[in-house]
């Protein structure tokens, strides 16, 4: 018996005790979690900056922040989200109890990715915890720093047979999506994301699946063009353009396009200094697979801003492109990386256009201050989420579903959204034995007279 299928049994019998299931358990757990990043702060911070360059404000910032306020909201609103949520009734169940009732779904793996390895390994835990589930964590290989201090140390404050940690790379998550689960969450790539439904559609699990893709970020020339490249700046380069949901590429009329380049120009330089490389605030691309990955998309394009390397430290420069050819390579695969390429649209008809005949993206951007024409953008193209003159802002709002839809992911997470995602949702009916007489009707022999009486 491999290793793994001896941890989902054992996180099985942990479940099946039933310890999982009580409310006051589940807050205690929680509570537990909140202590570990706590109290592991320094540790999490230094595995971090080993990882992916960050600093240790840019970890507290836009790791443990997003986390710590998921763990503060389950834990107040739990005994609200787990309550029985009475239903409408008809004039045959008038005097019963109708009600649905959230109820635990089993054992859920979690595939975590690494680059925010801490709450899109962690918040999924957060919603199964509080939905009363077990779970197998299982942290990306690739963040390497970060998954042995979650193997490490996680144990120590969480139930360790209900919630264990398992590490490994691809074998392991292999041999792991063989085993039979209630759920599997997968945070990554599109690629990835297929073999893991297609894994889960033998034992006919159900899958949340958190993908990518190209997320288009549309500045409209009547918007106040500095702000907008300002917002944008700050969205395409913080963690290294490492970001699911940072503005993949830029949408807008030709008219603009030197204006918007000189605006990120400007911007550049007052976050990250003339040599972005000293920046404490900049990061680095997370391994040189990956470094090679973005150098090679840029082959070919003379950059207008950046576009220098240092592949000793896995560094890339912010760059943005000009005039990129829409059908070019660079315009087909995710970036993931530091690299802005702008695509001159004739106006937003043609934006509209143009998002509309590519795969549905995880967000959409629009700058714009015409109330009319953001309406139609949003009426007229569709995308997991869509943040208007600012980007990735929705990712921080619990109440909003965060997910993709097509091919950049399946289901939706975050606040209650988690709770719900990762709970079986129980139709319950509860009749007394009483007032026979209302069921003659649908008893046979099918008679009229008797369903007169
Ligand atoms: P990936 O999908 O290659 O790897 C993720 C994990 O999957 C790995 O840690 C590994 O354990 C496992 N894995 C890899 N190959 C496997 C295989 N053949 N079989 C089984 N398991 C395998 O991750 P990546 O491509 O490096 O991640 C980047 C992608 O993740 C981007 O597309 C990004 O947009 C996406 N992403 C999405 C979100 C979101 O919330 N929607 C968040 C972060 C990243």
């Amino acid at each position: 018996m491999s290793r793994e299928q001896q941890v989902v049994d054992r996180t099985r019998r942990a479940f099946r005790t039933g310890r999982s299931r009580p409310l006051e358990f589940r807050i205690q757990q929680l509570k537990r979690l909140w202590s570990f990043i706590k109290e592991r702060q320094e540790e999490i911070c230094e595995a971090l900056r080993r990882d992916l360059g960050k600093s240790e404000l840019g970890s507290e910032l836009y790791e443990l922040l997003v986390l710590e306020a998921e763990l503060k909201l389950a834990i107040s609103r739990l005994a609200e989200w787990a309550a029985p949520r009475p239903v409408e009734k008809n004039l045959l169940t008038l005097t019963a109890e109708v009600y649905v009732k959230p109820e635990p779904l089993g054992v859920v793996l979690i595939i975590g990715t690494w680059n925010y390895p801490w709450p899109l390994t962690l918040l999924p835990l957060v919603g199964a915890i509080a939905a009363g589930n077990a779970a197998i964590i299982k942290p990306s290989e690739v963040s390497s720093n970060s998954s042995k201090v979650m193997e490490e140390h996680l144990c120590h404050y969480i139930d360790q047979d209900l919630y264990p940690v398992v590490a490994g790379g691809v074998q392991e998550t292999q041999e792991l999506l063989r085993l039979r689960f209630d759920h599997v969450f997968y945070t990554g790539s599109s690629r990835v994301g297929k073999l893991v439904m297609e894994a889960a559609a033998h034992h006919l699990t159900p899958v949340t699946l958190e993908l990518g893709g190209k997320s288009p970020c549309y500045i409209d020339k009547n918007s106040d063009v500095r702000i907008a490249c300002r917002r944008v700046t700050w969205g395409k380069f913080v963690n290294c353009g490492q970001t699911c949901i940072a503005p993949d590429y830029i949408l807008c009329e030709p008219c603009i396009q030197g204006q918007v380049v000189e605006c990120i120009r400007q911007t550049l330089l007052e976050f990250y200094g003339a040599d972005p490389k000293c920046s404490p605030d900049y990061g680095r691309i997370i391994n040189q697979r990956h470094f090679n990955r973005i150098l090679s998309l840029m082959e070919g394009y003379t950059p207008v801003v950046g576009g220098q390397s240092d592949s000793s430290q896995c560094y890339i420069a912010p760059t943005v492109l000009k005039d990129v050819p829409p059908h070019s390579r660079l315009m087909q695969e995710e970036i993931f990386g530091p690299v802005l390429p702008i695509v001159t649209v004739s106006d937003m008809d043609d934006a509209i256009s143009f998002i509309n005949e590519r795969e549905k993206p995880l967000a959409l951007y629009v700058f714009c201050s015409d109330k009319k024409a953001i309406k139609r953008m949003i009426e007229e193209t569709t995308s997991g989420g869509v943040t208007v003159n600012d980007v990735m802002m929705h990712y921080t709002l619990s109440s909003l579903p965060f997910g993709g839809v097509g091919q950049s992911g399946v289901g939706c997470y975050h606040g209650k959204h988690t709770f719900d995602r990762l709970s079986h949702h129980r139709a319950c009916l509860v009749r007394s034995l009483n007032m026979e007489s209302v069921n003659l009707a649908r008893y046979p022999p099918q008679d009229r007279r008797r369903a007169r009486r």
